[in-house]
């Protein structure tokens, strides 16, 4: 092809029509086609350097998601296996019941109690509060209104009961995600773990995973039973098993029936040992003695209607 243009293109005397002899013009175009070809490399070699560059940089990103999740992982085995101290009814000091059917918050301070105590303090003719003796509210309107009085002046645990009242919609309150997000994340940063808990459903809820597993971590490690029981859950669906089992042991042994049952399960299909069962399930029977008491057993018989 291109002997038969150079051919076309030179006169009769073997000049080209433009003067230039044909070896030169050969030569010339030999010039450009390796300058051509040296550009080329050129692009090459930078395209080659930018996918490095990349692929380093995704490394290196790789590696400090891992360095992280290390980090977490071992800060969750050694914190959080113990319910916290405020995990407990202040009058009778046995750790609240899982089951929220069997406490109460008192409005005129925002003291949880459970039923248990609160029963014994009716059937002594005490209608307030058996902790600071505050007026009960006649209805639910009044209950709510006294909770916004103290979230008003900036108390934690009412800011948190708002966000959960928001969260849901009760009270007669609509319910609004956006409403709830901000008063849990004030009660979060006044140090109410319990909001982690919540933000982190909100957030599960919303599809945001990375937000709900830093507030889900947060929960567990100060205590959190229902944090550590749903981080088992989020490693069981990677299939992540032996993880899902240290979680869910920790839950379990904190009186969390459903880690109990989680781990029978996967006792059950092979991922977890007879041991792990066993331990678990002495643990958990431990937990679940040191939450019963007479009063709370009768409390617990009376229709839910009964009570705020
Ligand atoms: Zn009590
Ligand atoms: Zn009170």
């Amino acid at each position: 092809m291109m002997k038969s243009e150079m051919a076309d293109s030179a006169g009769p005397s073997g000049s080209t029509c433009d003067g230039t002899e044909p070896i030169e013009l050969i030569m010339k175009m030999a010039q450009e086609l390796e300058e051509l070809e040296l550009e080329n490399k050129k692009t090459d070699n930078e395209l080659l350097l930018g996918k490095l560059e990349r692929a380093e940089r995704e490394h290196e990103r790789l590696l400090s998601e891992l360095k992280e999740a290390k980090r977490l992982h071992k800060l969750l085995m050694t914190n959080g296996h113990e319910r916290p101290e405020d995990d407990s009814c202040p009058i009778c000091d046995l750790p609240f019941p899982h089951d929220a059917s069997l406490w109460m918050y008192w409005p005129c301070c925002m003291k949880k109690m459970c039923k248990g105590c609160v029963l014994k303090s009716y059937k002594h003719g005490i209608d307030d509060c058996p902790f600071c003796r505050g007026k009960q509210p006649k209805d639910k309107g009044q209950f709510i209104a006294m909770v916004q009085k103290r979230a008003d002046t900036g108390d934690p645990e009412a800011i948190c009961y708002l966000g959960a009242v928001y969260r849901e919609g009760r009270y007669g309150l609509k319910a609004d995600n956006a409403m709830a997000k901000k008063m849990l994340t004030k009660a979060a940063e006044l140090g109410v773990k319990f909001a982690h808990l919540l933000l982190g459903q909100i957030y599960y809820c919303e599809g945001e995973s990375a937000k709900m597993h830093k507030h889900w971590v947060a929960a567990a490690i100060s205590g959190d039973v229902y944090a550590r029981h749903q981080l088992g859950c989020m490693d069981y669906d990677d299939e992540n098993y032996g993880r899902a089992v240290q979680h869910w042991k920790i839950s379990a042994k904190m009186g969390l029936e459903g880690s109990l049952n989680a781990i029978k399960d996967l006792f059950l299909k092979g991922h977890a040992t007879k041991m792990d069962y066993a331990e678990a399930l002495r643990g958990y029977q431990s937990a679940a003695e040191e939450m019963k008491s007479p009063e709370r057993r009768e409390a617990s018989l009376l229709p839910a209607g009964d009570w705020f």
